[in-house]
């Protein structure tokens, strides 16, 4: 009786842990978003764009929030139709609903099983759950960048087809995956490998930061909300936790990729961590000016 009690009371601590990390985030969610963004003293756009408060101040209201990221251009760079939500739904909610105008390049339809054209169809959808308008949605539909976790990626063609986005839309912000990849798909790797490629020779703008999402255990990425403490306590450059209004909208995302339905990705939508938090790491920008094209 005494150990059932025991456990009782350390879990129940343990959910007060939860709800009190979750409340001080959100309470810490505008200056933390912006610092990410202000981290960069390459990001002079950026800084002037979120520098109308005199520092010090207290955070801004509610209202004023909800605009602080106008201007804001983020880019999400992934493999195939579904990792947006997959993987990415905290991030792209947060920031959509900081009026960041968020971009997505996706680098393959998903064609591994002939269901390309659906595919894209699906992402669509999913896009606009989270806030991302089907006009800043570009798929590739490229015979080198087909969705088959054996195929190796050209590096070359993958960070000049991300570096034409950067520029053509401005990008300040890019998110994508790390060296692990996530699920550890060599399409998703292949990414990372593009984007710290031209982040090493110094092709990156001057205004623009990278991140990459942190790949975690098996362990912490099945433990649904529980893992929250977790990322919480582990140092991250940018990190996004999404609320039970935001869970739905994630939810319903990833209902909008039918093809993908298969009971295993309802148990992911259940038990993934990626659907509650997002940690980030930056990529480090050198200043070279080599060329390479
Ligand atoms: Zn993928």
């Amino acid at each position: 009786m005494f150990v059932l009690l025991s456990v009782a009371l350390c879990f129940l601590g343990y959910l007060m842990c939860i709800k009190l990390i979750y409340n001080r985030f959100n309470k810490l969610w505008p200056s933390s978003r912006n610092n990410i963004l202000r981290s960069s003293s390459r990001a002079k756009d950026v800084n002037s764009l979120l520098s109308r408060d005199p520092p010090g101040l207290p955070c801004r209201t509610c209202e004023t929030d909800a605009r602080a990221l106008d201007g804001v251009r983020v880019l999400l760079v992934t493999a195939h139709p579904d990792d947006e939500c997959m993987f990415f739904a905290p991030a792209v909610l947060k920031l959509s609903e900081s009026n960041a105008a968020v971009y997505l390049l996706c680098l393959s339809s998903g064609n591994y099983y002939n269901q390309g054209a659906q595919r894209k169809e699906e992402l669509l959808g999913s896009c606009a759950v989270l806030g991302i308008p089907a006009h800043r949605v570009t798929v590739i539909d490229n015979k080198e960048l087909q969705d088959d976790p054996k195929t190796e990626w050209s590096i070359a063609l993958t960070a000049s087809l991300i570096l034409k986005h950067i520029t053509t839309y401005s990008i300040n912000l890019v998110l994508t995956f790390d060296e692990g990849g996530v699920s550890g798909h060599a399409n998703h790797i292949a990414i990372y490998k593009a984007l710290s490629h031209l982040a090493f020779v110094g092709r990156i703008p001057e205004d623009c930061q990278v991140l990459s999402l942190h790949t975690i255990s098996i362990l912490r990425k099945y433990l649904s909300i529980f893992e929250l403490p977790i990322s919480w306590f582990l140092p991250s450059s940018f990190c996004c936790i999404i609320g039970p209004n935001e869970y739905k909208k994630a939810k319903e995302a990833m209902l909008r990729h039918r093809s993908q339905l298969l009971w295993f990705r309802r148990l992911y939508i259940l038990f993934s961590r990626y659907m509650f938090v997002n940690t980030f790491r930056a990529v480090p920008v050198e200043k070279k000016d080599l060329k390479f094209y």
